[in-house]
């Protein structure tokens, strides 16, 4: 693609990489196809290559968002299913941040979208703070029906109280700042960031983790300022807040290598993961000492399940019995590029792994976005359960605790897969498993 960016525009290091990751697209449109906005949508506009021309125009002529660009970058779920379609290696997901940041910075959004972008961001990236706004929206829960209308704000306010949890568990002793340490010979040492919304929704992830960590040798330490990866604000496109939460958490880890070294920065949310690895891109043009420390960072970023199969997992008790539809996450899947390692574990642990028609499709989850556009995440997350039903498996797994929100109520009871792994290694049973299996019992 030709573009046309003064040199002055050039210097500017974000123009200077859109415009290179804009002359790699050849407008082939062979992204369209596995789009899931476009699929839904049948809209160019809400196409990557849709998006890409309309980022180009916005960014070339140096001009305030439209009204129309805004449309159809915030129905962009960041799924980046285009990327791992693209042939000629399009970084559509540094384009996307950049446009996202530049229409924080030149768009007056309406007031009540101001607000509730404000709010989130507020709370969020906090457990303290998520805890209490998820207790509220828990007693306001039984009110969604009653919301009327179908304006957009109507429709989030649905949407939030229904994401809501019926109950939820309280804080787990295992996220307070400290070393966990090796079971038996100590073969390594590692950083967990046990993250924000995660472990108020579901604390069994890390402690399934840690018990998984430790007993195959490694000391696991969870430092005390690291916090919210800044993956939440950073695909709002508020960048001073997802920069200073990602700079905590470098200089948490960098205090860490300096010290007694790390093997691995272990990561059990996926969404969360893709952020960390791209830390080094996040900070390239910062002071060399600091683009040094977030480069370092991200190069000993892991998904548990790389970890995991780096440090051999075993399975301790015998098979199960159970059929598992996995569901790849998009930030594994696309992201990360993490596609057959947590298959491959599960069968390991001695699971029948099922996937789905379409995997490659988005659930709808995606950080914020089924809050911010609740209609399209619904119908993805409807198109989604439907296909992981016709799997006819026991229960769905899946490494990333926003599409592990998205998809609970449905047919199938759903887990994290480390929590599955945990159990067969010998940690307790998954309350998901419990579940799956009464529902067996009941059917047979
Ligand atoms: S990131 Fe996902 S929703 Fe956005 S353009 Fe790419 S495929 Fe479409
Ligand atoms: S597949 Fe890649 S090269 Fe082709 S239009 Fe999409 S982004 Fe551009």
């Amino acid at each position: 693609m030709q573009t046309s960016f003064t040199e002055a525009q050039l210097r500017d290091p974000d123009t200077a990489e859109s415009n290179r990751i804009l002359r790699t697209c050849v407008h082939c449109g062979f992204c369209t196809a596995t789009c899931p906005t476009f699929v839904l949508l049948g809209d160019e506009l809400d196409s990557p290559r849709g998006r890409i021309y309309l980022i180009k125009d916005m960014l070339e002529n140096d001009r305030p968002a439209t009204p129309e660009v805004v449309k159809h970058v915030d129905r962009c779920l960041s799924c980046l299913s285009c990327m791992t379609t693209c042939p000629s290696g399009v970084n559509y997901m540094h384009l996307v941040d950049h446009a996202r940041r530049h229409i924080e910075e030149t768009y007056d959004r309406p007031v009540h979208e101001k607000a509730l972008r404000k709010v989130l961001s507020l709370v969020l990236p906090y457990p303290g703070r998520f805890r209490l706004a998820l207790l509220g929206a828990m007693a306001g829960r039984p009110l969604a029906r009653f919301i009327p209308g179908a304006s957009v704000l109507a429709g989030r306010l649905r949407a939030m109280l229904k994401l809501a949890p019926a109950s939820l568990p309280p804080p787990s002793a295992v996220e307070r700042p400290g070393t966990h340490r090796a079971v038996g010979p100590r073969r390594g040492r590692v950083a967990l960031l046990t993250g924000c919304a995660q472990q108020v929704l579901a604390p069994s992830i890390n402690e399934a983790t840690i018990r998984l960590l430790t007993r195959m040798g490694l000391d696991v330490i969870v430092h005390q300022d690291q916090g919210c990866c800044g993956a939440l604000d950073h695909h709002m496109g508020h960048h001073d807040p997802a920069m200073r939460l990602a700079r905590a958490n470098i200089e948490a880890w960098h205090e860490e290598i300096r010290g007694k070294g790390l093997d691995a920065v272990v990561i059990n949310a996926s969404g969360c993961g893709t952020t960390v690895k791209d830390y080094g891109f996040m900070f390239r043009a910062e002071a060399p000492e600091v683009a040094a420390r977030a480069a370092a960072v991200s190069a000993l970023a892991m998904d548990v399940t790389e970890v995991l199969t780096k440090f051999g997992y075993a399975p301790a008790r015998e098979k199960p019995g159970l059929t598992v539809a996995y569901h790849a996450a998009c930030s594994l899947q696309h992201g990360q590029r993490i596609t057959t390692l947590p298959k491959d574990l599960l069968k390991r642990a001695g699971f029948a792994v099922k996937e789905p028609a379409e995997g490659h499709l988005c659930c709808g989850s995606a950080g914020t976005y089924n809050l911010m556009q609740p209609e399209i995440a619904g119908q993805l997350r409807d198109r989604k359960l439907a296909n992981l039903d016709r799997t006819r498996a026991d229960l769905i797994a899946a490494g990333n605790i926003g599409c592990l929100t998205q998809l609970a109520g449905g047919a199938m009871p759903t887990v994290h897969t480390v929590e599955l792994l945990d159990w067969m290694a010998g940690g307790p049973e998954p309350a998901a498993v419990a579940a799956a299996r009464a529902a067996k019992r009941a059917a047979a």
